[in-house]
């Protein structure tokens, strides 16, 4: 028998491409993966907010070596600082061989996430159940809210100008909070309205108590007794609420999903996956050639928008301050550098195909998603990477083992969506996304894969060699 290829098969295996699997073509990582990810799944369950990641991350930056930026000092390559910026986002830099002139590498993933926000005033009593009123923060889809065990976090500022930080739902024993929704024997007018309306945005009501205050003299008694139940915690009152930020999340820890454990499910993931990834990847930079600003922003879900966000000038001035510490001009350094957005990708899902075109999505197990651009209908709201930064980003990619694959945010005219790169290249800088597939982004429990994360990881630590 001959084993000899045909020419079509040479031919074919010469020009044609596909992305593998990397259970296939690299089974020893899986291991690899699952161990690495182990730290991820930690890191997800102790940053369920913004704040909470920041505050996380600058603890394992100080005990990793990192110190308060000081723009007024000199630092040797290697050496490694943190800037936070309101305590919502922060930023890393690992000082390089190479003067910053030549331009410093970015690294952008950001810590918030969809969730349900109390509205100013959200306390009320209604037949007797106290319940929050809530202001969805980020694109939900508001019929998956209800019924979902949710955990309070957030931070109230009291008149005497002490912060007190807000967490119930986390700890092993604590209580949960819930939006209630209809059984089906009493749906049948709700089941006709369409998906979006299934819970309406002022149905998003959660549910904290239901015994009163008993004392006929107080109209309602069962806020009453919430309120008492959190001034014994907190010592706040209910005008507090409005030097508040509370955030309802989902109570769920992050766990392995699978017979095989391949995947994780957990609140969060978009974009705490690639936060987590760039992360250890800073970490891993001894003496980068150029200088590294791995930048992990707040607000990205809403638009980018304030001091927090992309839109803010805070990235920007933590480079101007590299560029004086060198006496470079700073706009020198923007046009030398290069930046990846570090987000996630819709992964194809089998069960609603039609809403992928197969030969431009990602998948669970290709590896890290390059998404040359995002945007809506024409590109509209895209940066669009030019040739030359794919062929950049591809080549560190590939010079460093990294599996990858390409993506796109679904079929043509379908949908669409943005992330922080657009506000980058603002600064004359080449940006590209790149990130995790994930099933189920901005659901209440959102799935990756092990590998997937793993080798976003090796992206990021090509991208800072
Ligand atoms: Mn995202
Ligand atoms: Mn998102």
């Amino acid at each position: 028998m001959s084993e000899e290829k045909s020419e079509g098969k040479r031919l074919e295996e010469r020009l044609t491409w596909k992305f593998p699997h990397i259970g296939k073509a690299a089974p020893e990582q899986i291991e690899e993966a699952a161990v690495f990810c182990e730290g991820y799944k930690a890191f997800l369950d102790r940053g369920k907010t913004e704040r909470e990641c920041v505050a996380q991350i600058v603890e394992m930056a100080r005990a990793a070596g990192y110190q308060e930026f000081d723009p007024s000092k000199k630092y040797r390559p290697g050496e490694k600082v943190y800037v936070r910026n309101r305590g919502k986002s922060v930023l890393l830099t690992t000082f390089g061989t190479k003067p910053v002139r030549e331009g410093v590498r970015i690294n952008g993933a950001h810590i918030d996430s969809p969730r349900l926000d109390l509205k100013p005033n959200p306390l009320y009593e209604k037949n007797e159940i106290a319940y929050f009123k809530t202001h969805y923060y980020g694109g939900i889809r508001k019929y998956q809210w209800g019924t979902v065990p949710l955990a309070m976090h957030g931070v109230v500022v009291k008149k005497n100008g002490e912060k007190i930080t807000i967490c119930v739902g986390e700890e092993a024993g604590d209580p949960v909070f819930c939006i209630s929704d209809l059984l089906p024997h009493l749906a049948a007018k709700q089941n006709e309205r369409r998906l979006s309306e299934g819970l309406k945005g002022e149905e998003l009501n959660i549910i904290v108590g239901s015994l009163p205050f008993v004392d006929d003299k107080v109209k309602e008694p069962v806020k009453l007794m919430a309120l008492k139940l959190l001034n014994e915690k907190y010592g706040i009152t209910e005008a507090d609420f409005f030097r508040a930020e509370i955030e309802m999340v989902p109570a769920q820890k992050a766990v392995d999903v699978g017979l095989d454990r391949s995947m994780i499910g957990a609140y969060g993931q978009d974009d705490r996956v690639c936060a987590y990834t760039a992360l250890m990847a800073e970490f891993d930079a001894k003496e980068p050639a150029y200088t590294t600003v791995t930048v992990l922003t707040d607000k990205e879900e809403i638009g980018s928008e304030g001091n927090t966000g992309m839109v803010s000038d805070y990235l920007k001035n933590h480079i101007e301050y590299l560029a004086q510490m060198e006496y470079t001009d700073p706009k020198e350094v923007f046009h030398h550098s290069m930046c990846l957005s570090a987000d996630v990708n819709a992964a194809f899902d089998p069960t609603f195909s039609d809403v992928f075109e197969a030969n431009n999505s990602s998948y669970l197990n290709k590896g890290c998603v390059l998404t040359k651009y995002t945007g809506a209908r024409g590109k509209s709201g895209s940066n669009d990477a030019s040739a030359e930064t794919m062929a950049a980003f591809i080549a560190i990619m590939e010079e460093n083992g990294v599996y990858w694959q390409s993506g796109e945010l679904g079929a043509v005219d379908l949908g669409g969506g943005g992330t922080i790169a657009k506000f980058i290249t603002r600064l004359d800088i080449d940006v590209v996304d790149l990130g995790v597939p994930v099933l189920s982004m901005h659901a209440p429990f959102e799935i990756t894969a092990k590998l997937d994360v793993y080798h976003t990881y090796k992206a990021f630590q090509a991208f800072y060699r």
